[in-house]
């Protein structure tokens, strides 16, 4: 993108230069110039300004029919509590990365509008979505609903019916007629009737593993290195949900430690998130750990790696943006994003046993690679 901009000032420059050089002409190039040495100050402001001096890569490689896009469904903006615009987040999101987002303010739906008319020309896929929930208890983001939707009570629902605030499962039935679905935000309160009540209506399909504002409060626990919540994952497989790693962002976003969710896409639009979603074909990757079912990341780490025979030895190279580590027999693999290491083995195949690839607490991905 920002290429293009260069493109378009040095354009805009040389159709000036085309003129008479009159004095005129003169003080149009050099206001002109001005523009051109002041948008690129501000594009260089903009990218050092958060952190990262090399552009966030997100792109992986095809998993058969599917493209492996990144996502973040939970964010917020100064429609509720959040501290940037929705342009400035969603701005934010495709920088870092994010080729699917939805903005997701307390109780409402207006970041929707602007966050299409910001996102898609930039080819970002946005689903429409708001948090809301029971009154002082699980927090809910409802996806994918009408942008008109009614939102009652929001964070103020009842837990029984003939209440004066909304009832939950009301509610709840509103946004599945809708053609919506939930995620099981940040699970703080634990797994409780609401909840279990949402699953088996195949109303709530998603939850979050990794929340990435929550830190140490909101109930997580210390695990496999980072703060997040373990139980989320028996309960995610116990009842078929999506799994998610979600920013939960209000301030600015950190590029390197933004939780992403994973999507294996049949097409790059809001029915092919949504068909993933609810196909289960998620993965929550955080904290240099890639987190989900093992079909999935079976067939993700399969496209990812790939071993060649190299004159007595085996070249291994990471096609994807996941930092890859673990060992294939006694050696160590350290695989950055995108690079290439060499190993002293000449099988046919290697096992590679990864130690940052989980399918539960205690289980590691291993998977078989065919040296080429
Ligand atoms: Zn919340
Ligand atoms: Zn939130």
């Amino acid at each position: 993108m920002i290429r293009k901009f260069l493109q378009r000032d040095q354009t805009e420059g040389g159709n000036a230069e085309l003129g008479e050089q009159s004095h005129r002409g003169q003080d149009m190039k050099n206001s002109l110039n001005l523009v051109i040495i002041m948008s690129v100050m501000m594009m260089l402001a903009a990218m050092s300004c958060c952190g990262s001096a090399t552009p966030v890569r997100h792109d992986f490689p095809r998993v058969g029919p599917y493209e492996v896009i990144t996502g973040d469904f939970h964010m917020h903006t100064k429609h509720s509590d959040g501290k940037l615009s929705t342009r400035e987040r969603v701005e934010e999101s495709f920088r870092w990365g994010y080729d699917a987002v939805a903005v997701t303010d307390h109780g409402k739906l207006d970041g929707y509008r602007v966050a299409r008319y910001v996102g898609e020309p930039l080819g970002m896929i946005i689903i429409p979505g708001f948090e809301t929930g029971l009154s002082g208890k699980e927090h809910l983001v409802a996806l994918n609903v009408p942008a008109d939707h009614p939102i009652r009570d929001a964070h103020h629902w009842a837990e029984s019916a003939g209440q004066a605030k909304a009832f939950y499962q009301e509610e709840l039935k509103k946004i599945a007629d809708a053609g919506g679905l939930v995620i099981y935000a940040h699970p703080h309160v634990g797994y409780r009737e609401p909840v279990i009540w949402g699953i088996e209506q195949g109303i709530i399909q998603g939850i979050e593993y990794k929340n990435g504002v929550v830190g140490k409060g909101w109930n997580t626990t210390e695990s496999h290195g980072t703060w997040w919540y373990p139980e989320a994952v028996d309960f995610a497989l116990k009842h078929n949900l999506a799994i998610f790693g979600n920013s939960d962002v209000h301030a600015n976003r950190a590029p390197d430690t933004s939780p992403v969710t994973l999507l294996l896409v049949t097409e790059r639009t809001n029915k092919g998130v949504m068909d993933a979603i609810k196909a289960r074909r998620t993965a929550a990757w955080f904290n240099g750990m890639l987190w989900g079912r093992k079909d999935l990341l079976t067939n993700i780490l399969q496209s990812s790696v790939v071993a060649k025979s190299r004159a007595g030895k085996i070249e291994i190279e990471n096609l994807s943006p996941i930092g890859l580590t673990g060992a294939a027999g006694s050696e160590k693999i350290d695989l950055k994003p995108y690079a290439k290491i060499t190993i002293n083995n000449t099988a046919k195949s290697v096992s590679i046993a990864w130690d940052n690839v989980w399918l539960d607490l205690k289980t590691n991905l291993t998977t078989q690679h065919k040296v080429q």
